[in-house]
C-alpha cells in the first residue's frame, strides 16, 4: 500500500512541531527537516534513499547531520535523489569543507558516505517500487514536487510551491491520483507575503482547489507553526467539496 508517513509537517521548528520530513518507506524520505529527532538509531541506519525537494533550510536541516551520523557509525552510505541544480546549491553551501566537510568524498571519493543520483522534471524514477513523477513547481528556488505512484495508488506532493499551473495539469492529467498533500503556510492575514515568499495562503488554496477537475482528499502540511491556529481556521472557512485535512505528525496519509 502506499503511503507517507509525515515526521515533521511544519514549515519551521516549534515545541514539538517540526520540520518538513516525510516517510515513504523505512528506507525512502522525502526531505530531511527532522529525521534526526524523529527516528530512532536503526531506523536512521535503515535509511538508504533521500529525496531532497529544493534547498531551503527546513528541508535540508538534518542532511549534515544525518550524514555525519552514518560515516561515524562505519561504512554506511546512502544517496541523494534531487535535480543536478539543487545538489549544486547544497554542495556549494553547506558541504563546502567550510560550514560542513564535504561527504561525497568522505571516507573516499570511491566510497562516499552520499552518493549523488540525478533526477529531471517530468522523467520518472523508481525507489523500492513506488514511482516518483518530479514536478516543477512555483517556489522562490528551484523547488519539486511529486506524484509518487504504486499499483494502480497515486498521492501528489506539493512539495513548497506558490500557485502553479503545473502542478495542477498534472493532477488534472492524471485522474489515479485522489489524494493530494499540499502545502499551506500562512494565514490569509499574510497573502503579501506568502505571495512573495511563493507559498499559499488557505484562499489561494482553495483558488486552486477550484481549478481540479474531481474530488480530491486534500492533506494540508507546512504550516508556521506559531501561525497554526489562524491558519486552521481559515482552512475551515474554505468552501470545496473536497474534505481537507490538515496533516499530522506520524499520522500517515494513504491514497485511497
Ligand atoms: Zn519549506
Ligand atoms: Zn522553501
Amino acid at each position: 500500500m502506499l503511503s507517507i508517513v509525515p515526521l515533521g509537517c511544519y514549515g519551521s521548528d516549534l515545541e514539538n512541531k517540526k520540520c518538513i520530513s516525510m516517510l515513504v518507506t523505512p528506507s525512502t524520505v522525502i526531505d530531511t527537516g527532522s529525521i534526526m529527532s524523529s527516528l530512532d538509531t536503526n531506523q536512521l541506519l535503515a535509511i538508504k534513499h533521500v529525496i531532497i525537494t529544493h534547498s531551503h533550510f527546513d528541508h535540508i536541516k538534518n542532511l549534515p547531520i544525518f550524514a555525519d551520523f552514518m560515516l561515524s557509525l562505519g561504512n554506511h552510505s546512502f544517496t541523494v535523489y534531487t535535480t543536478e541544480n539543487i545538489m549544486a546549491q547544497i554542495m556549494d553551501n553547506i558541504f563546502n569543507d567550510l560550514i560542513w566537510p564535504d561527504f561525497t568524498k568522505l571516507p573516499s571519493r570511491k566510497n562516499p558516505t552520499i552518493k549523488f543520483q540525478p533526477i529531471s522534471f517530468d522523467v520518472p524514477f523508481t525507489i523500492e517500487g513506488i514511482e516518483f513523477l518530479p514536478i516543477e513547481v512555483n517556489h522562490v528556488v528551484e523547488s519539486l514536487g511529486f506524484i509518487l505512484r504504486k499499483g494502480g495508488e497515486a498521492i501528489a506532493y506539493s512539495g513548497d510551491t506558490g500557485i502553479c499551473e503545473n502542478f495542477v495539469n498534472h493532477i488534472n492529467d492524471d485522474p489515479s491520483v485522489k489524494t493530494i498533500c499540499w502545502e499551506t503556510s500562512f494565514p490569509n492575514r499574510l497573502e503579501k507575503l506568502a505571495t512573495m515568499s511563493k507559498h499559499l495562503t488557505p484562499s489561494q488554496l482553495a483558488g486552486e482547489l477550484a481549478k481540479i477537475k474531481r474530488n480530491c482528499n486534500i492533506h494540508t502540511f507546512h504550516l508556521k507553526p506559531n501561525l497554526e491556529d489562524e491558519i486552521i481556521a481559515d482552512i475551515n472557512s474554505i468552501e470545496s467539496p473536497m474534505k481537507i485535512i490538515p496533516m499530522k505528525q506520524k499520522r500517515p496519509i494513504t491514497a485511497s
